[in-house]
């Protein structure tokens, strides 16, 4: 019997067969992407919190791989959701004003300073493409997030790639990495997966090791849940006129990150030109009614955060409990030392239907990130960690998979 693609009959008209699918794999000369990118990696993300709903045995589950905020949105922002769908027939407001304003008001900066994103890690590929060029070199610390090694290698700069440790950031480290080179430090606070962020003191000595013309990016995706005032502020900096690139989303507190908003504050002359490299619808319409809407509900974020002010230290405590050591952190997530292999108890961990983020991909493989959620979600991972653990081996230390 012919398979569908064999069957004339079912290839139109003409009669004529098209080709099988699988065949394509095995074309002879296919087109080639340009040879820097064989550096790269797909992004591989968290457990989708729908698979994570298929392997729940009681219908209880603690998605706690990706960060997200338990809470959510703010009920403001889904309905302006809802009524920004009628006008999606429209481009969106290629120069996103109303966002734009928005965090200005936010910040009490001026506009000029804001360029609005599809998400943070769309403000840090504009500022890679917009900063880095093959003959500056960009110093990216490890472990942190992935998106910086990304943004530096698309556009052909050369790596430094910096130990800053699993507690705390060796910030000495990444200023032993500056060069006259340099065009670009990366640097997340809170650092992503550590939890660990940056003093004024430590951002002061690293902007004045920057050569001329360079910038220092403070991704600052988890600013909100910062609460130790000795702490740097990207845009207060980029505000004083440091060369300061402070990068903002609303995929974590302000629990929008399935619309993709974010937003990036520097001088103005730098924005003006960053905003060249953005492409030019890059906030659609929804997102940017939404990200205005969550920013006009002071009351949303503020639950958001002491939700993660309550929860964050009883996380800690009850996991040291179980003899885990856990750095300290000022996200909505910890840095875990399960003293077993990560991958084995993340995959165990989801037929309980808890989804934790092992840290083979950050080179830690005994190491964990595990989001700070509900209570009723952190008794979950609890029960699953201790029914999981015991029977978990130590790792080998080979690479995960
Ligand atoms: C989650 C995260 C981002 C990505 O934010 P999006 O706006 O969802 O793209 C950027 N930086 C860090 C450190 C993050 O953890």
């Amino acid at each position: 019997m012919p398979t569908p693609a064999e069957d004339p009959a079912r290839n139109g008209s003409t009669g004529r067969a098209r080709p099988d699918p699988s065949a394509v794999a095995t074309t002879a000369s296919p087109a080639q992407a340009r040879p820097g990118l064989a550096q790269l990696a797909t992004y591989v993300p968290g457990a989708a919190a729908g698979t994570l709903a298929e392997r729940s045995a009681d219908g209880r589950t603690a998605p706690l791989a990706s960060n997200e905020h338990p809470l959510g949105p703010a009920p403001a922002a889904v309905a302006a959701l809802r009524d920004a769908a009628d006008q999606v027939g429209r481009y969106p407001d290629g120069a996103a004003r109303a966002l734009t304003e928005a965090v200005a008001r936010a910040h009490a900066i001026d506009p000029r300073l804001v360029l609005t994103a599809n998400g943070a890690d769309n403000a840090l590929t504009v500022v890679g493409l917009g900063m880095l060029h093959p003959e500056g070199e960009a110093v990216v610390p490890v472990p942190s997030f992935a998106a910086y090694r990304t943004a530096s290698l698309l556009a052909g700069a050369t790596l430094r790639t910096v130990e800053i440790g699993d507690e705390g950031l060796d910030v000495e480290a990444v200023r032993a990495a500056v060069t006259p080179r340099t065009r670009v430090v990366w640097l997340a606070s809170p650092n992503n997966p550590t939890g660990a962020a940056l003093s004024r003191a430590d951002a002061q000595r690293l902007l004045d090791a920057l050569p001329a013309g360079a910038a220092l990016v403070l991704d600052e995706a988890y600013a909100e849940f910062r609460d130790d005032p000795a702490l740097a502020d990207g845009i207060a900096l980029a505000a004083e006129g440091a060369p300061v690139i402070a990068v903002r989303t609303f995929s974590k507190a302000h629990g929008l990150a399935g619309v993709r908003a974010g937003y990036l504050v520097a001088h103005p002359t730098l924005v003006a030109e960053l905003a060249k490299v953005r492409e030019p619808f890059a906030l659609n319409h929804l997102a940017e009614a939404a990200a205005v809407a969550a920013l006009g509900d002071t009351e949303h974020l503020e639950a958001a955060r002491e939700l993660v002010a309550r929860q964050r230290p009883a996380l800690i405590a009850a996991l040291e409990a179980r003899g885990v050591r856990v750095a300290p952190s000022q996200g909505n997530f910890v840095w875990a030392d399960l003293g077993v292999d990560a991958a084995t108890a993340a995959s165990r961990l989801l037929d309980h239907g808890v989804a934790i983020r092992p840290g083979g991909a950050w080179g830690r493989p005994q190491h964990a990130r595990i989001t700070v959620g509900t209570p009723e979600q952190q008794a979950l991972l609890l029960e699953a960690l201790d029914a999981v653990l015991p029977h978990c081996p130590t790792s080998t230390g080979a690479p995960q998979p």
